[in-house]
This record gives C-alpha cells, sequence and structure tokens, in this order.
C-alpha cells in the first residue's frame, strides 16, 4: 500500500499526522506529507484510519504506480 497527499487539497488539520505519524508528517510548508514510499505492513491499518479521517479527502491509496493511481482518480 503507498499513499499521497495532495498538497492543494490540504487544510493542515494534522488528523493523519495525529493518528499516523509513521507515514505522515509536514513539511517545510506545514502541509501533510507522506514520509515512505511504501507504508509498513504494521501500521496498514492506522494509514487507511488516517485516509478515511481527512477532511478533504487529500490522501490518494494506491498500489502500483502514482501515474496510474492518479489516472485513475480523475476518471472517477
Ligand atoms: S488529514 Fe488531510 S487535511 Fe488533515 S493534515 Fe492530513 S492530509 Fe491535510
Amino acid at each position: 500500500m503507498k499513499v499521497h497527499v495532495d498538497p492543494d487539497l490540504c487544510i493542515s488539520c494534522g488528523s493523519c499526522v495525529d493518528i499516523c505519524p509513521d507515514v505522515f508528517d509536514w513539511n517545510e510548508d506545514g502541509i501533510a506529507q507522506e514520509q515512505v514510499d511504501e507504508v509498513p505492513e504494521d501500521v496498514e491499518d492506522l494509514a487507511k484510519e488516517a485516509v478515511e479521517s481527512c477532511p478533504t479527502d487529500a490522501i490518494m491509496e494506491y498500489s502500483g504506480s502514482k501515474q496510474r493511481a492518479a489516472l485513475a482518480m480523475k476518471k472517477e
């Protein structure tokens, strides 16, 4: 499982960073950002919880290539 935060959608609410700090942290602009390429298995449940908690749906959960996931999202 992989995750990606869309910086244009993040409103810096802090939910994902609180729930799963192993995967999400703040970047220098105060926007949440994924810290790992691949989410470690032992924190997958927390990462999923963080994705669901995001009030603006800024976090994309995907597997495989990021480009393919982004394309799939655009079609939705
Ligand atoms: S939960 Fe969503 S809006 Fe809140 S800090 Fe994380 S990515 Fe940003």
